[in-house]
């Protein structure tokens, strides 16, 4: 099907020499077969094997090949997002560069798009050559990630994804220094459909996300999309408060019935203290929570169609 509509392919690389020369042909050969144009976006997250090596090699063989190379490592998220921010697609595909995410899936993506959903997200049906550590350690985050979210996070889904032109205008907005993209994507709303698939073992290499890395894109996830740890002491706080009035009634009705030790007094007092301190600091962490969301800077609201309305923009900040 020939179309004037461009595709674009965003793909992350880090140390990845390896897998580079098996992942390019596949990737290219999934995006012919969509039969729309197409570019392919290489970000180099400053690597420093051949993988710069190798993508040069490609990009002088394939005009459809872009390349970013950063200066130094800044992360999966970020790599991700400097390719966003060099698309020009009417739709974008991100997809890891370790064959993962079976890049002969992207034909199906992109029909799912053409039939009107604005992201096809990847939904990890089964995981495949991963310990069993590293799958219910993921098991139990994303659950507790939906659990703390405002907004539903789609369990068991990674940034393996379709995003449509509009849906790639608002990450445009979005410049949150500490990024978590599925996160982000949850946010925004849109009309979201999974595809579920079986993400296989790396082709090559080892795993490029070190445990620090993923404890930190853990913490992302649950510090960017919730405040709730934030105003959760005034709840426990609140809760502390109430049990030391009722031990006050308590510690009464004994004293005035039976003896009651002197020290039950001072226990339900500290107990009070303590409870008061929560309280003003869950206070705190409200006015905190409300400081964060305005340092985000996220567009107030997201737009997905206009009627008969100023076209000029799409978002108002
Ligand atoms: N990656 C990156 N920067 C990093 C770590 C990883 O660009 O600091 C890329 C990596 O090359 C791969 C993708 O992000 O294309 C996912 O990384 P990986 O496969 O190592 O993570 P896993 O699948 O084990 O969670
Ligand atoms: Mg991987």
């Amino acid at each position: 099907m020939a179309s004037e509509k461009l595709l674009s392919l965003v793909v992350p690389v880090y140390f990845e020499e390896e897998v580079l020369p098996a992942a390019y042909p596949r990737m290219k050969a999934a995006m012919e077969q969509t039969g729309y144009a197409y570019e392919i976006i290489f970000v180099n997250d400053g690597s420093k094997d051949g993988t710069m090596g190798i993508l040069r090699r490609i990009a002088k063989a394939d005009p459809a090949v872009k390349v970013l190379s950063f200066s130094r490592n800044f992360g999966h998220q970020l790599a991700v997002t400097a390719g966003m921010d060099e698309a020009k697609g009417d739709a974008l595909i991100i997809i890891d560069a370790d064959l993962q995410d079976p890049p002969e899936l992207i034909p199906q993506m992109v029909k799912m798009w053409e039939q009107g959903a604005d992201i096809v997200y990847g939904k990890r049906q089964k995981r495949e050559g991963e310990t069993f550590l590293k799958k219910f350690t993921a098991a139990c985050y994303y659950r507790l990630l939906s659990s703390m979210s405002a907004y539903p996070i789609p369990l068991d889904t990674g940034d393996f994804r379709l995003i449509g032109r509009n849906v790639a205008d608002v990450f445009l907005t979005m410049r949150e220094h500490d990024r978590f993209l599925r996160g982000m994507s949850a946010w925004m709303g849109f009309e979201s459909v999974p595809l579920e698939y079986v993400r296989h073992e790396r082709a090559a290499g080892k795993t490029k996300y070190t445990l620090k890395k993923m404890l930190k894109l853990a913490v992302d996830g649950i510090t960017g999309f919730s405040t709730k740890p934030l105003s959760f002491p005034l709840f426990l706080g609140g809760a502390v408060c109430i049990l030391s009035l009722l031990g006050f009634i308590a510690v009464l009705i004994c004293s005035l019935t039976a003896s009651a030790a002197p020290w039950l007094w001072g226990l339900c007092g500290v107990f009070l203290i303590q409870g008061i301190t929560l309280l003003l600091m869950g206070i705190q962490g409200t006015y905190l929570g409300r400081m964060f969301e305005e340092a985000k800077g996220r567009p107030l609201y997201v737009i997905a169609e206009r009627i008969h309305a100023n076209e000029a923009t799409n978002l108002q900040k």
